[in-house]
């Protein structure tokens, strides 16, 4: 009988988060329930679920501090986008990283090989839809690039969307009628929309602006819980199908002594069955697409036979 299982990734992007060194300014030291997250320079991480640690290159050849527009440009696109550009680009996407966006944008590069449904789990607040920001993320970006919906406060009300803040507390507080879920519970959402789609997006980026407040406190809390989030979304995953790949576009919180990004590798954590092939792969922020696209593509390619 030839198996018609089809692989599945995962993309989970964490904004601000390096591989760091022990110390008081890192906050990932020594932190209780930190695993997977507590990756630390020249020591062997703690293999939840036997994952593996790439260290990834985010300067990618190009000087200055890696930012956020054209680390995730790269992470979505494939393109090294600092060297495009010459620099590394803060804040939201330019002109010229939003055509490299449209054009090489991972979700298109899946549809394009005939690898569906896609899918960025994160919801949208109303707000978005009735008056668009005049600017966009990246991830945004990648997303209108291959005309894909976006989740929407009902999604997630209706247990079909996890918010960037995925315990709901952000959206409490701004007055958005739901209701705050635990980690489990909204690792529980997440888990089953990864199960429905070959390509599932999900973004956090509390991590950075942690990172940028200095706040050490918030940071602790928020990586426990962001670790306990991302191993209850592992445990519910079929991870013979499904390849999990975890990456960031810059260092920040690992290092509390200064409110600037690093220049620290970032810790890529890749869990399943592709885990070795994927790591194998990955050398730097511009190896994440095309590695998807590989696993994606190869496991069609073997269930054909
Ligand atoms: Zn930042």
């Amino acid at each position: 009988m030839a198996t018609t299982t089809n692989a599945s990734v995962l993309l989970f992007f964490i904004d601000g988060l390096g591989i760091g060194t022990r110390g008081p300014s890192n906050p990932l030291d020594n932190l209780p329930g930190a695993a997977p997250l507590a990756v630390f320079q020249n020591e062997t991480a703690e293999a939840f679920l036997d994952g593996i640690v790439v260290p990834t290159d985010p300067c990618l050849g190009v000087e200055g501090r890696p930012q956020s527009a054209s680390g995730q440009t790269t992470i979505l696109t494939g393109v090294n986008a600092p060297a495009q550009l010459g620099y590394h680009k803060q804040g939201f996407p330019n002109k010229p990283l939003l055509e490299i966006i449209n054009a090489h944008s991972i979700f298109r590069q899946l549809l394009a090989a005939g690898i569906s449904p896609v899918t960025f789990a994160n919801a949208y607040t109303d707000h978005f839809f009735t008056e668009r920001p005049r600017w966009i993320s990246a991830t945004t970006a990648a997303v209108e690039a291959a005309g894909l919906a976006f989740r929407s406060i009902d999604d997630l009300k209706n247990g079909a969307a996890v918010f960037m803040d995925y315990t709901n507390r952000i959206l409490i507080e701004r007055g958005v009628d739901v209701s705050a879920r635990t980690e489990d519970e909204a690792a529980a959402v997440l888990a089953r929309i990864v199960s429905e789609n070959r390509f599932t997006l999900y973004e956090y980026f509390i991590t950075d602006k942690v990172g940028h407040a200095q706040n050490m406190s918030l940071a602790k809390t928020i990586l426990t819980s962001l670790a306990r989030f991302i191993r209850e979304v592992l445990v519910r995953l079929d991870l013979e199908h499904t390849t999990v790949i975890l990456t960031s576009d810059h260092g920040n919180i690992e290092d509390l002594s200064s409110r600037n990004h690093t220049l620290h590798a970032v810790p890529t954590i890749i869990w399943g069955d592709q885990r070795k092939l994927a790591a194998s792969r990955i050398k730097t922020l511009a190896d994440i697409t095309p590695t998807i696209v590989t696993i994606l593509s190869h496991k069609d390619a073997q269930s054909e036979k």
